[in-house]
């Protein structure tokens, strides 16, 4: 999917959530500025959580968001360098009561089965291709 805007990006965040439940895992990769942390305001704003809850966790590796549909659990790797960080973060039981998005989850040590992968790829200007797998 191509998108031209901030607001069409966070709307297929918006559409996502729909699919999503307790345990669901969102990996998303994508540059600096390529729109992860817009992409998970729209998924907040489509589980019932206000998009202006979302910020991208500058000194906290995770943000809860409760008060949607299921507690949102966002993490953010841009600044982990070691694997191990990760792992004490503990996200297999985090993952279990709510829906975990992971930005920069290239840096994850493995991958996680039966996640959604999202991949923006920012473009020219204000474009961005946007892949869900
Ligand atoms: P990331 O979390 O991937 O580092 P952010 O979501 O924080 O990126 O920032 C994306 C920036 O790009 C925002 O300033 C946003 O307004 C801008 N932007 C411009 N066009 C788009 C688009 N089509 N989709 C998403 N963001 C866009
Ligand atoms: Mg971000």
């Amino acid at each position: 999917m191509k998108t031209d805007t901030e607001e069409e990006t966070a709307k297929i965040g918006r559409e996502l959530a729909p699919r999503l439940s307790a345990g669901s895992v969102v990996l998303l990769v994508g540059d600096l500025g390529a729109g992860k942390t817009v992409f998970v305001r729209g998924l907040a704003e489509g589980l019932g959580i206000a998009r202006d809850a979302v910020s991208s966790p500058t000194f906290t590796l995770m943000q809860e968001y409760r008060g949607g549909r299921v507690p949102l659990f966002h993490v953010d790797l841009y600044r982990v360098n070691d694997p191990r960080e990760v792992e004490d973060l503990g996200l297999d039981e985090i993952a279990a009561d709510g829906v975990l998005a992971i930005e920069w989850a290239d840096k994850l040590p493995r991958t996680v089965q039966g996640a959604v992968l999202v991949r923006i790829v920012h473009g020219d200007g204000d474009s961005r291709t946007i892949t869900l797998i």
